[in-house]
């Protein structure tokens, strides 16, 4: 073959070589795409941008950062406990002006070598990288933060590559996130009990199970209070079912403020309440309860600027892992129901512990 002709064939290797690896590259970027969309919540979203992204693309680290002011992002992933390998890449910033003076995120995308000064606040856990993409999530035209690529290579990300690729990625990732955060807010609401404010019944059910299943796993005690507030229909004879609701919102205020974060208060329906005490004896839970009954009973309701009235609590407890009776959700839920009819049946205003029998 002349030197030519051999030169040509070098020259068709390259093309070839550089059109497989496009092809490539255009599939592993649209099946990325695709787990995005195909993403099935806030945190799954989430997750598949800071872990799938990293071993998809080879990247050295990859963070994101949100524009959260009123953390409503926040408040909706405090339901799920964040991964330790989270730490330092999820970052939120609460104001557009921190966005703006200290993160610097403009809206084109920026792709440099890493320079401390500039890039350090956006990879919290990396003291050298090669070279970074900076790539601006933009909604209706405001940035809502930033996806931060991290590469140990210098060459990896350079001002004068094509940003056409990252800009689409980042235009499907800042639709997700809106929608995701969208979805959860929906969910969410579904979830909570809208006099009270606080967790309705089917979330409940939901944690009941969840929790059963975390301390039968941990062997720590769990226990239940059921809670039903005596003559609850007299108030709503007496003073009008406005009062009754007045006195089931602050009665739901009692109970969040006396609960550590870790317990779960729900309205079961009506005016009985439910509580769950994570790694909590017996005893102790015993000890909660009564508090919570002395507390009710003391406070008065101000139903109207001139009328108060004063309540009382029946209040039954369940633990699992106290005895072999209780095994199951079920179980739990049914003991303590029972013994808020006990604590009826006996009077009243007291708390009462289940009978296993
Ligand atoms: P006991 O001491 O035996 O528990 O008596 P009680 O009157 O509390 O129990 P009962 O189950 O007879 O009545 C519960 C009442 O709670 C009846 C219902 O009208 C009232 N109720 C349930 N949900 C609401 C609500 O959202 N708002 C108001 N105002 N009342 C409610
Ligand atoms: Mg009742
Ligand atoms: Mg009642």
């Amino acid at each position: 073959m002349p030197p030519n002709s051999d030169l040509l064939q070098a020259k068709l290797d390259a093309l070839l070589r550089i059109a497989k690896n496009n092809d490539q590259k255009q599939k592993n970027f649209q099946e990325y795409e695709l787990s995005l969309l195909n993403s099935s919540g806030l945190f799954d979203l989430l997750s598949i941008i800071l872990e799938k992204h990293l071993d998809q693309f080879q990247l050295t680290e990859v963070t994101l950062l949100l524009l959260d002011p009123e953390y409503e992002c926040q408040r909706l992933l405090a339901a799920n406990p964040q991964p330790d390998s989270w730490q330092g890449r999820l970052l939120f910033t609460d104001s557009e002006r921190t966005l703006q003076k200290t993160y610097n995120v403009r809206h084109r995308p920026s792709l440099s070598e890493f320079t401390p000064k500039l890039h350090q606040a956006f990879f919290p856990n990396y003291a050298e990288l090669g070279s970074v993409a900076i790539l601006p999530l933009i909604r209706r035209n405001r940035i809502i933060g930033s996806l931060n690529l991290g590469s140990r290579m210098s060459d990896r990300f350079q001002a004068h590559i094509g940003t056409q690729f990252l800009q689409h990625l980042t235009a499907v990732i800042s639709a997700c996130i809106e929608n995701a955060k969208l979805q959860e807010n929906i969910k969410q609401l579904g979830l909570l009990d809208p006099l009270t404010g606080i967790n309705n019944r089917r979330f409940f059910d939901q944690r009941v199970i969840e929790e059963v299943t975390l301390a039968q796993r941990n062997k720590t005690p769990l226990s239940c209070l059921f809670i039903d507030l005596d003559h609850f229909k007299n108030i709503n004879d007496t003073h009008g079912h406005q009062a009754g609701d007045y006195v089931l919102k602050n009665g739901a205020l009692i109970f969040n403020d006396t609960m550590r974060t870790s317990d779960v208060l729900a309205r079961y329906g009506g005016e009985e309440f439910v509580i769950l005490l994570a790694n909590t004896s017996s005893q102790d839970a015993y000890e909660i309860a009564d508090r919570l009954r002395n507390i009710v009973a003391k406070t008065s309701f101000s139903i109207t600027p001139d009328t108060s009235l004063n309540i009382t609590l029946s209040i039954g407890l369940s633990t699992l892992g106290d005895n072999q009776h209780i095994t199951t959700t079920q179980h739990l839920v049914s003991f303590a129901d029972q013994a808020v009819y006990a604590a009826k049946q006996s009077g009243r205003n007291r708390v009462h512990r289940a009978h296993y029998s």
